[in-house]
């Protein structure tokens, strides 16, 4: 395989939380896998801030523990291990204290590119901006990167984004949606703007409806407390369902270009219509054998959370007229699968009889496991017996397609990596999130005020029976959750 790898410019990339879950699981085996690939300059040093008490070597040591842990398989060149390791520096400091904050700045190289990860709460997101500016840690260039949740409303992220706005431009701040950084979530937008097969398909007069469904099998598990406090709208259809919902709906940009794309988000996020009470339904898992329900693993027996969500949402323009989108997320369900499946109306006359209905096109992009994408075509099934009809996929799963191509980079990767070149394309602008809960609250107002208690649903299943009583109404179905 030719290496396309371009390396990108010398950087000190400080990881505030860098012994944090996320850090450990997610940005530095994402680190290492850029560094493996031969994408880091020689003079990119990575540099974890946090509370604990470490020293360069301790560092080195947790953070190799994790590369083990969670690649091992990346981790078979031990002498790439320890170059990599030795990139690391450690720092301890208090985001809301003065400690530590002079021993950052003598690390960070004013010289190179300078990018600030906030892996930690929100809440303390405030206080690092202000301290990397009265400390004069950040150059004039330097980026800042911010985790989800971006508010948990249009108040808290308008807060947030003036506070972050006093000491950075918007053009220095990275709001991450690791749903963006996936391989397949960009092809989206090649297939829709590179071909010119699709585009003159792609809204109301053929497109039937979309669905979205992010399905996950686990529960909340260890962070039942905070989650309770969120629930799937919050936690999943404001920003990532919503973020995909925008890739399918915007007009072609002008350039693929920051701004450009953002701003066509932007205008489906600003036309999406009020949703109905009917046009919702949200479930919650029950206990199942030994297995604990929502309530348990929340720990509030009281609990009106959802941990399942499907709405029907209406984009209001001419491109999606009567086009409705359907969105699915929850936890516990049958398999762990997140796909956009874009359903094609009937052909307008049916020569087959009603057996050409049966047969809508799909196209159909999965996300996780196994990124690609396949349209479905209808064909006649091979063989004597008349004319029978069979969908065949055209298949274009990444894995085959791209054989000899292993460096595809993970969604957190590519992201930290745009975050270097100072590409904010696939990043959220501050107007897009509080466009996005603009939209959100007022649905989250409506269950609440009513106390609406979320319909059970069965560990292993399809979300609660309602959920299907969406579709069905309207003579549509969901598409099974497969892996
Ligand atoms: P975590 O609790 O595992 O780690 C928190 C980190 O923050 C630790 O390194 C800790 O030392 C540091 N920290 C806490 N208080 C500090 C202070 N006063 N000064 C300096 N450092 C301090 O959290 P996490 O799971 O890694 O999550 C980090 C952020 O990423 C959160 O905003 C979370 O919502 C977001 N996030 C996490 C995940 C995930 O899978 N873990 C996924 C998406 C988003």
């Amino acid at each position: 395989m030719v290496s396309r790898v371009i390396p990108v410019a010398p950087f000190d990339l400080v990881i505030f939380g860098g012994t944090g879950d996320l850090a450990r699981r997610k940005i530095l085996p994402g680190l290492f896998a850029r560094f493996s690939s031969g994408q880091m300059p020689e003079e990119a040093r990575i540099i974890g801030a946090a509370r604990s008490d470490l020293d360069d070597a301790g560092y080195r040591k947790m953070i190799g523990g994790a590369l083990k842990e969670f690649t091992p398989e990346a981790c078979k060149d031990a002498e790439l291990v320890t170059a990599f390791l030795n990139r690391l520096h450690y720092v301890k400091v208090d985001a809301t204290g003065t400690e530590g904050w002079d021993k950052l700045k003598s690390l960070v190289r004013p010289d190179a590119i300078n990018a600030f990860y906030f892996s930690v709460a929100p809440s303390l997101f405030g206080a690092l901006a202000e301290r990397l500016h009265l400390n004069e840690i950040a150059n004039a260039h330097a980026r800042i990167v911010v985790e989800k949740p971006f508010g948990r409303d249009l108040e808290s992220a308008r807060a947030l984004n003036a506070t972050l706005a006093e000491h950075f431009a918007e053009h220095q701040i990275y709001r991450i949606d690791h749903y963006l950084g996936k391989e397949t979530v960009q092809n989206l937008m090649a297939v829709r703007f590179a071909n010119v097969l699709f585009e003159p398909l792609w809204n109301a007069q053929y497109i039937d409806h979309v669905q979205i469904t992010v399905a996950e099998t686990v529960g909340v598990g260890g962070r039942g407390a905070y989650y309770d406090k969120s629930g799937a709208m919050r936690d999943m259809v404001q920003n990532h369902l919503m973020q995909l919902l925008c890739l399918i709906a915007m007009e072609p940009p002008s350039q693929f270009e920051s701004d450009s794309v953002r701003d066509e988000k932007l205008k489906v996020i600003r036309a999406l219509q009020p949703v109905s009470d009917e046009e919702i339904v949200r479930g919650q898992y029950q206990p199942s054998g030994n297995q604990a329900g929502y309530v348990e693993e929340s720990g509030n027996p009281d609990s009106l959370t959802e941990s399942f969500i499907a709405l029907k949402v209406h984009v209001s323009n001419w491109r999606w007229a009567d086009t409705p989108f359907y969105l699915r997320t929850g936890k516990m369900l049958k398999a762990r699968a997140s796909e956009i499946a874009v359903v094609f109306k009937e052909t307008p006359h049916a020569i087959f009889g009603q057996k050409s209905a049966d047969h809508p096109n799909i196209l159909r992009i999965r996300l996780q496991p196994n990124e690609g994408m396949t349209l479905g075509v209808t064909i006649k099934e091979p063989g004597p017996g008349g004319m029978r009809l069979m969908d065949v996929p055209l298949d274009m799963a990444f894995a085959d397609t791209l054989k000899g191509e292993e460096d595809v980079p993970d969604a957190y990767e590519r992201l930290i990596m745009d975050v270097i070149r100072g590409d904010q394309t696939l990043f959220m602008r501050g107007d897009e999130v509080e466009a996005a809960w603009k939209w959100t609250d007022p649905i989250i107002e409506g269950w609440t005020k009513r106390a609406d208690r979320p319909k059970p649903y069965d560990i292993g299943s399809t979300g609660p029976e309602d959920a299907a009583v969406l579709m069905y109404r309207e003579g549509r179905r969901w598409r099974d959750i497969q892996p």
